[in-house]
């Protein structure tokens, strides 16, 4: 069996132990007699499934009690619309940090259900790079501000989230969550498509604050309301059983690999190893991302001298089994994604790769 270095964007590399254990698994789920993908969703084997996941969403992410842990279908995209249906309304309004791609989908939906301030953006400048603290204008008549927290196409990442005015605060971390340790106390609502670090697509987990339900719409659609999912379990109706599942087995992995601190270190440690080869050759690799406060951990966007080139290192990083790095068409050349999940050693083999590259094309 070879394994490929996995770089895709989205559906992401997962852990080889968890496909294993998923594999041993399959057809006799814990000796049920059925795979997980037969069973009830109100049954004891997806039922201790479901408390799991949440028990170490809690302990190994530190979930803290006031939140609510949902797992939702959809994907992040769902989220769009389901929070401003069920916090904006006539005469209400939202402050959106406009970074990228995904804050502007958001904001065309949330454009439906009321006002949508955008507080900053760094759109004129193509996403290269997230606002500074001054650039900021949060309208402190907003019910919330909407920030995404790493730009997946664009390659930035907020380090220290910006300061929201005490604002409800919507966070979509699709693309890093628990990449890294998080203070809650600065959210109010963190929705992820689980795809890229958490497990299989289908899933969506969202965390919220209780305090938020109390701005919450009573009259939008049943599977809308977020009070719904809290009060059915997110088993109102047939949740993502095997999605579930996996992003479970993904977090005990998390806790085997020393929890979050290890896994921040470790990513920091990818990354950085990617970040210093292109600051050692940076007449080659050249980062779309202008400044180096706002480069994200996760996805790495890099052009090089000529398209020419970028599709010559494409053409033999796919003969050595890097899938992947082809960059996103809005913003060309290659785009290096390191999840959670994505080994060191495909780092390390990937940077000898484009040393190599560079030394043989200059
Ligand atoms: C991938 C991604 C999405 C879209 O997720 P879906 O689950 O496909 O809807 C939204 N936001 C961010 C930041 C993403 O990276």
């Amino acid at each position: 069996m070879t394994r490929a270095y996995n770089f895709n964007p989205g559906p992401a590399v997962l852990p080889l132990s968890v496909l294993e254990r998923v594999r041993d698994e399959m057809v006799d789920f814990r000796g049920c007699g059925m795979s997980i993908l037969e069973v009830s969703h109100r049954g004891p084997e997806y039922m201790e499934v479901y408390k799991k996941t949440i028990d170490l969403y809690r302990e190994v992410f530190g979930v803290p009690k006031e939140f609510h842990v949902l797992f939702l279908g959809g994907g992040a995209s769902t989220q769009f619309f389901h929070v401003p249906w069920n916090l904006l309304g006539p005469g209400k309004k939202v402050s959106f940090l406009h970074t990228g791609h995904w804050s502007k989908l958001a904001m065309k939906e949330a454009k439906r259900f009321g006002e949508v301030v955008i507080a900053a953006s760094s759109e004129a400048e193509n996403y290269t790079r997230l606002p500074r603290k001054d650039e900021i204008k949060i309208d402190p008549k907003s019910t919330y501000v909407h920030l995404v927290s790493n730009n997946t196409i664009f390659g930035t990442q907020w380090q220290a989230f910006p300061d929201c005015a005490g604002l409800p605060v919507v966070a979509d971390m699709s693309s890093d969550i628990m990449s890294r340790r998080i203070d809650f106390g600065k959210f109010d609502l963190i929705f992820a498509g689980a795809q890229k670090n958490l497990g299989p697509a289908g899933l969506t987990v969202v965390f919220i604050k209780d305090s938020l339900l109390k701005l919450c719409n009573p009259e939008v659609p049943t599977m809308v309301s977020y009070k719904t999912h809290i009060d059915g379990e997110s088993a109102y109706n047939t949740p993502p059983v095997f999605a579930v599942y996996v992003n479970c087995l993904v977090l005990e992995w998390i806790k085997a690999q020393g929890g979050m601190e290890a896994v921040e270190k470790a990513n920091n440690k990818k990354a950085g190893m990617v970040y210093e080869v292109m600051d050692s050759l940076p007449k080659f690799y050249k980062g779309t991302v202008v400044d180096p406060g706002s480069r994200s951990k996760m996805n790495i966007p890099i052009r090089l001298p000529s398209e020419d080139l970028e599709k010559k290192f494409l053409k033999e990083a796919e003969a050595k089994k890097f899938i992947g790095l082809k960059g996103h068409r809005s913003v060309g050349g290659i785009r290096v994604s390191i999840y959670n999940a994505f080994p060191l050693e495909g780092v390390e083999k990937l940077v000898k790769f484009m040393r190599e590259f560079a030394k043989a094309n200059s």
